[in-house]
């Protein structure tokens, strides 16, 4: 059975309010355990995610928010004798793969009768929460940095969200965020901070295993915040526990040099981010992975294997050309998921396949630089 609860002391998250650290020990909630229905046989009638329902940890009589997030194809190629599969999360219904967790947070909005939300977001997570809350009827307020890409605000006025753009680096419009929540009493409906979309997050690691009909030998993801890479493992683990599957499968996760605080501890080399105000060097096209500290951050690191395992980051000028060559494959996608075509081509040619290289979000939320 899925559950959560307080990655210090291990309280049981409350079954009201919508609280984003513990109210014991102001530590951060996470997936306890999850646990999730057999794969490979008729699950449900529900679709998209909402197959995995039993997984997610909701109370009964949970509503199912689908807006057709989920069962997002995955595309086999042979590319130069090597087995690839791309992952297309960019076709979830905000165009990013934020809509598995963000899907499984509005159930739970709704269940616990919240009206109004505040949210950060460089981006992706933002439209995301924007879309749902609005065809839920929940009403959003959304902490930009000003220098978020314009397809994405778009997206988030277009549904009629509250967007505030706050000057200066990513952090500044995080601690608008808190300061917003302090003032108005409104949930942080944060997706870094709450552990709800860690479980959507992990059927994308099921439906990989369902549409290879075997697990891959290497899944390379971004990593910003560390939701995606986490869900991914925590679906990973589920799956070797519960089916009793023991392949070895080598997570590759990627980062922009210009802001790679995790590739810097994995290689035991300083950040020096760290010591900069704006958190990170220089602001880079890959904006959905510009987090100084990342909140999955140590989990990640723990649980990484070395000598089968990576974190690797990405020079500035190599993400453009990753971007282009990805377009002209037929993968129309945003620079932070061109993050992970990169890697491949720089990392990659060791690497066990089938290689599963998880395509973040659309490149039509990006401004391409002609
Ligand atoms: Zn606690």
């Amino acid at each position: 059975m899925t559950t959560y609860c307080c990655s210090q002391c291990k309280l049981t998250y409350p079954s009201k309010g919508l609280p984003h650290q513990c109210p014991r020990c102001g530590g951060t909630f996470t997936l306890a355990e999850f646990s999730f229905p057999q794969v490979g046989i008729a699950l449900s009638k529900s679709p998209g995610i909402w197959r995995y329902q039993s997984a997610f940890g909701l109370s009964e009589n949970s509503p199912i928010t689908y807006l057709g997030e989920g069962n997002t194809p995955l595309i086999i190629r042979n590319i130069s004798g090597v087995r690839l599969a791309f992952k297309l999360e960019n076709l979830n219904p905000s165009c990013s793969f934020k809509d598995r967790g963000t899907a499984v947070l509005t159930s739970i909005l709704l269940m616990r009768g919240i009206k109004e939300v505040v949210e950060d977001s460089s981006g992706n997570a933002g439209a995301s929460l924007a879309m749902y809350s609005a065809a839920f009827g929940i009403r959003s307020n959304i902490f930009v940095p000003a220098i978020a890409s314009g397809p994405k605000l778009n997206q988030m006025k277009a549904s009629g969200a509250n967007v505030i753009s706050v000057t200066g680096p990513r952090e500044n419009a995080h601690q608008a965020a808190l300061k917003y929540v302090a003032e108005t009493g409104f949930p942080y409906a944060s997706h870094a901070l709450l552990p709800f979309g860690l479980a959507g997050i992990a059927t994308i690691c099921l439906e990989i295993y369902e549409q290879l009909e075997e697990l891959p030998g290497t899944i390379v993801a971004p990593v910003g915040h560390g939701s995606l890479f986490w869900g991914i493992q925590l679906g990973l683990q589920a799956l070797q526990q519960q089916r009793d599957v023991h392949q070895e499968v080598k997570m590759v996760g990627v980062q922009p040099a210009r802001c790679a605080p995790l590739v810097a501890l994995w290689k035991g080399l300083p950040f020096e981010g760290n010591t900069q105000p704006e958190g990170c060097t220089q602001p880079s096209l890959a904006e959905g992975t510009q987090i100084l500290a990342p909140v999955h951050g140590e989990k990640i690191l723990k649980s990484l294997q070395r000598g089968k395992d990576e974190l690797v980051s990405i020079e500035e000028e190599d993400i453009l050309p990753a971007f282009y060559s990805l377009a002209n494959m037929g993968f129309y996608v945003e620079p932070t998921s061109a993050l992970v075509w990169a890697a491949y081509q720089k990392f990659g040619s060791h690497w066990p396949e089938p290689i599963v290289l998880i395509l973040t979000g659309s490149g039509l939320k990006f401004h391409p630089i002609s």
